[in-house]
C-alpha cells in the first residue's frame, strides 16, 4: 500500500492547487447538518414501501421505469428474502458459451453456459475454449472434495482456561453435530479443527450442505452450537462470535489454496496440436511458452496459485445463475498448468478448491437466475456437483482462449474489435456471427460484423 514520495507529492500538491488546505480539512470533518430521511420499509417490498423509495429521489425518476420495470414490479415480491430496500433490479445481457463437452462424475453432456456480463470478448473468449474443448472430445472435470466451514471464536482469560475448553469442546463432537444437524435436513457436520491464538480459541466446524452453496445454513447451524457450549462449557468464554472471519468466507486467503471451500473441482484435456492451431492460432509450443511466463509472474506478483482470469468466467456464471458473486474472491483461487505430451498435444489443466455454487437456496430459484440454471438443466436438488463441474470447465476454456490469444497477439486485436467496436489500424480483422473463433479476429477481409 506504500506510494512513491513523487506520486505523493504531486496528488497534494493537485489537490492544493485549486483550495487552501483549511478548505480542504474543512471539507473533510464530519457534518452535524440533517440528515436525509431515512430509506422506508427495510425488507418490505409492497407497492407502497418501494414507492416511498422511490420518493427519496425525485431527481432520479427517469431511472424508476429502467429499475422497477413492469414485469420486475409484478413479481417484486419473490425477491423479498434476498434484497433489502428494494427499488428494482439492474439488467445484466446474458450470453451463451458453448457448446462445452463435459466428461464428468456429475455433469456429462454437452452444455450452452448461460454468462451474465457487461464485459465485451467474455463470452466469446469462453465460447472458444469451450469449443475448442468439445471439438478434442470434451473435458474431463471431476468434483474431488466437498467442504464449507463455519468458524467462531471464542475468548478466555488466558491459555490455560482455553485449555480447559478445548479439552471439554473435543469429548462434544456428538453433541455439537445433534444440535447443529437440528437446524438443516440437508446439512452434516463432519469435524471440527482447532485454532488457539494467545488466550482466543476458534472452532472451525466443517459440513456438508446438499445442493445449497449453504453459508446461511452453516451460520444457522453453527449458532445452534455456540448456543449449546455458552449453556454447558465449564469453562465460560468471557465473550464469543459465531464466525471469527477464519472460515475465509469471501475471501482469498492461504486457507483457500490449502483447504478446501465449497467443492474442489479438477478439470483437464488433451487437445490435438492442429485443433489449437485453428482454434487459438497458436502452437502448443507457444501456449507453453506464454504459461510458463505467466505462471512465474503470477509467482512474482504474489498470487495465491497460478491462474490467467478464473474470475471473469465465474462471476459471469454466478451472475447468471443466482450464486453469490462475492464468493469469487475465494472461488477464484487455483491452479491453471500445461504439459506438451509425446504426441506434441497440449495437455491442459484447471484445479479450483473453493467452488462455491448450489442449485438451490440464495438467489438460484429467483425467476430469470433459475431460468440460466434450467438452461444448463441444472435447477434445484441433486444437481451442484454438476454445477461446480462445468464451472471447471468453463474456467479452463477461458485459460485456454485468453492464453491463445495472448500467446498469438490476438488479445488487444480482439478488445479492440469487440469492446470499441473498431479494426486494428494495422491489420484487418473480421467476426461474423458463424464465425467458431470470434474471439481470436484473424486476417480475413471484408469485416462483416455488426
Ligand atoms: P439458503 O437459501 O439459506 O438455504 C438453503 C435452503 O434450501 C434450506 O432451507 C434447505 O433446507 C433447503 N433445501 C432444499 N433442498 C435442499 C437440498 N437438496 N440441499 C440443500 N438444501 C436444500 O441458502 P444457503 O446456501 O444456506 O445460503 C446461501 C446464501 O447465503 C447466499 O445467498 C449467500 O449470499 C448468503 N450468505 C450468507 C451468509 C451468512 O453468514 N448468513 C454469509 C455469506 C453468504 P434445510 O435447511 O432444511 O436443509
Amino acid at each position: 500500500m506504500s506510494t512513491d514520495h513523487r506520486h505523493a507529492a504531486n496528488h497534494l500538491a493537485r489537490l492544493l492547487q485549486s483550495e487552501a488546505p483549511d478548505a480542504v480539512a474543512d471539507r473533510l470533518r464530519p457534518r452535524a447538518d440533517p440528515l436525509p430521511p431515512g430509506i422506508p420499509g427495510g425488507a418490505r417490498i409492497s407497492t407502497d414501501a418501494v414507492d416511498r423509495r422511490w420518493q427519496l429521489l425525485p431527481s432520479a425518476q427517469a431511472s424508476r421505469p429502467l429499475l422497477l420495470d413492469p414485469q420486475t414490479d409484478e413479481q417484486k415480491d419473490c425477491y423479498r428474502h434476498n434484497i433489502e430496500n428494494f427499488i428494482g433490479t439492474v439488467k445484466v445481457p446474458v450470453g451463451l458459451a458453448g457448446p462445452l463437452r463435459v466428461n464428468g462424475l456429475f455433469a456429462r453432456g454437452d452444455y450452452y453456459v448461460p454468462l451474465a456480463t457487461t464485459e465485451a470478448a467474455l463470452v466469446a473468449s469462453y465460447s472458444r475454449g469451450a469449443q475448442l474443448l468439445s471439438e478434442a472430445g470434451g473435458c474431463t472435470s471431476v468434483l474431488l472434495n466437498e467442504g464449507i466451514s463455519r468458524a467462531p471464536g471464542f475468548a478466555f482469560h488466558d491459555i490455560q482456561e482455553c485449555g480447559r475448553f478445548v479439552l471439554w469442546a473435543t469429548s462434544q463432537l456428538d453433541a455439537f453435530r445433534r444440535r447443529a444437524e437440528s437446524t438443516t435436513r440437508h446439512g452434516r457436520l463432519n469435524d471440527l479443527r482447532i485454532t488457539l491464538e494467545g488466550n482466543h480459541v476458534y472452532l472451525v466446524f466443517e459440513y456438508t450442505t446438499g445442493d445449497a452453496s449453504g453459508q446461511n445454513m452453516v451460520t444457522l447451524a453453527t449458532q445452534a452450537v455456540c448456543d449449546y457450549i455458552l449453556e454447558n462449557s465449564p469453562v465460560k468464554p468471557r465473550y464469543h462470535f459465531v464466525e471469527a472471519n477464519l472460515s475465509g468466507d469471501k475471501k482469498a486467503c492461504a486457507q483457500s489454496f490449502l483447504l478446501v471451500r465449497g467443492k474442489k473441482v479438477c478439470a483437464e484435456a488433451f487437445l490435438p496440436a492442429e485443433l489449437v492451431k485453428k482454434r487459438l492460432h497458436a502452437t502448443p509450443e507457444m501456449m507453453l511458452d506464454y504459461w510458463t511466463m505467466s505462471a512465474m509472474g503470477g509467482v512474482l506478483s504474489g498470487t495465491l496459485g497460478v491462474q490467467g482470469h478464473f474470475a471473469n468466467g465465474l462471476s459471469s456464471l454466478y451472475l447468471a445463475c443466482g450464486q453469490d458473486v462475492a464468493c469469487v474472491s475465494e472461488s477464484a483461487v487455483g491452479v491453471t498448468r500445461f504439459e506438451i505430451t509425446a504426441a506434441n498435444e497440449l495437455y491442459a489443466t484447471v484445479t479450483l478448491p473453493n467452488v462455491m455454487v448450489g442449485t438451490v437456496g440464495g438467489g438460484s430459484g429467483l425467476p430469470s437466475q433459475k431460468a440460466c440454471l434450467d438452461i444448463l438443466g441444472l435447477a434445484g436438488s441433486g444437481r451442484a456437483a454438476a454445477l461446480a463441474e462445468i464451472a471447471a470447465a468453463l474456467c479452463l476454456a477461458g485459460e485456454l482462449s485468453i492464453i491463445g490469444a495472448l500467446s498469438s497477439g490476438d488479445f488487444s486485436r480482439a478488445h479492440r474489435l469487440l469492446a470499441r467496436g473498431k479494426s486494428s489500424p494495422t491489420r484487418t480483422v473480421a467476426v461474423d456471427d458463424s464465425a467458431p473463433d470470434v474471439a481470436a479476429p484473424t486476417t480475413r477481409e471484408s469485416p462483416d460484423h455488426d
